[in-house]
Parts: structure tokens; sequence; C-alpha cells
């Protein structure tokens, strides 16, 4: 029975390890998706840098534009105040572009900054991804090997609890499962170790003469002579 014993709380350590893995699986899952979803809102930056940097481009564009038209106009009109009034206007197109290109440099020191962080990000990524692939595969290993244990010990639970008597299986199971540690202790100095209570002078000599099951009265575990 102390054997069954040692294979159930085997059976309960191994049980208790497959209930991690998935938890642990997908830990590392969202590890991974955190990397990634890292790279991708850079690569967003970067792209969003580059669509502010055309649009600027097309502002200049535009006041390009409307200077040469106002040079052509100037050129046409016979109007003084008319030809300095656009005059005034080129120069407000002038300052506005200077403006702009301020920005435009700014948005290109940016660009080199995003892209820089971008490649790190991406090398780091690529590292996590490697680390994490290899742990997955890990996982799956020790998730068999745990699987293959688990299935050698529950045949030879089966093989030994066919040996112990109907009754005091069922009593053991019982036992087993509501202790949570276990049911079948030894009795060490008229003191039951799975309680620490002392037990009766009756009970113990019970348990040492050995010719039957004896419970421990505190806590119903099974008592064995620890043999002092
Ligand atoms: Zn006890």
């Amino acid at each position: 029975m102390l054997v069954l014993q040692d294979r159930d709380q085997k059976i309960r350590q191994i049980q208790n390890e497959i209930k991690t893995l998935p938890l642990q699986r997908q830990n590392l899952e969202s590890q991974l998706a955190a990397s990634v979803s890292a790279v991708d809102a850079l690569k967003q930056k970067v792209r969003q840098v580059e669509i502010d940097r055309k649009r600027l481009e097309l502002d200049v564009g535009t006041r390009d534009e409307s200077i040469s038209r106002l040079k052509t106009q100037q050129y046409q009109t016979r109007k003084n105040d008319e030809f300095q009034a656009m005059g005034h206007e080129i120069e407000r197109y002038e300052n506005e572009i200077r403006k702009i290109e301020d920005e435009e440099l700014e948005l290109m020191v940016q660009a080199d900054k995003v892209k820089a962080d971008l490649a790190a990000e991406e090398k780091k990524a690529a590292a996590t991804k490697d680390s994490i692939s290899r742990q997955l595969v890990d996982l799956e290993d020790k998730s068999r090997t745990l699987e293959t244990r688990m299935q050698d010990l529950t045949k030879e639970r089966t093989e030994l609890a066919s040996k112990i008597d109907e009754d005091l299986l069922s009593r053991f199971e019982r036992l087993f499962k509501s202790k949570g540690d276990a049911a079948v202790v030894a009795l060490e100095h008229e003191v039951c170790t799975g309680c620490h209570m002392k037990v009766t002078t009756a009970t113990s000599m019970h348990v040492r003469a050995g010719k039957e099951i004896v419970s421990c009265e505190q806590c119903g575990r099974i008592l064995y002579d620890a043999g002092e």
C-alpha cells in the first residue's frame, strides 16, 4: 500500500505539472505576440513619418506653384501697388516654405531615429522568436515525457491496486483524496506523522502487532509501524 501511495503521489505531482503547461505555453506565446506588436508599432511609426514628410513636400510644392504664378502675374501687371502686394505675398509664401523645410529636417532626423529603433527592435524580436520557439519545443518534449510517465505510473498503479482488498483500497483512496498528502503514515514514538498527535497505547500496540489495519483516532489516516 505504501508503494501504491508513492505512485499516487507521483501521479498527483505529474498531474499538477501537466496542469501548468498550458499556462507556460500561453506565457511564451504572449511574449512572442508582444515582441511582434512592438515591431509593428515601430513600422507604423516609420510609415507615419514618411507620410508626414510627403505631406510637407506637397505643402512646399503648392507654395512653389503659387510663387511662380504670382511672379508671372507680377510681370503682367502695370500697377505698382498690385506688384508690391504680390511681392509681399511671395515673401509670405517663401517664409512658410522655410518653416516647412525646417519641419522636414526635424522629420528626417526623427525618421533616422525611428528606423534605427526599428532595426534594433527587429533584431531583438528575431532573438526572442528563436528563444521562444526553442522553449516551445522544450515544453512539447516535457509534455510528451510527462504523458508517458503518467501512462506508465497509471498502469503500474492499476496493477498494484488489483492486489489490494477492495474495501481497504476504497478507504485508502478516500483518505488520499481528502488529506491531500498521504493516506498511510508512519507511527513514530506513538505519534501519528500525519497529524502529529499522540495515539492511545492500545492503538500503538495494534499498529506494532501489525495484524490488522489501524487508523489514527485523530485524523483517520492508516498507520504503520515506523519500527523504532
Ligand atoms: Zn493522525
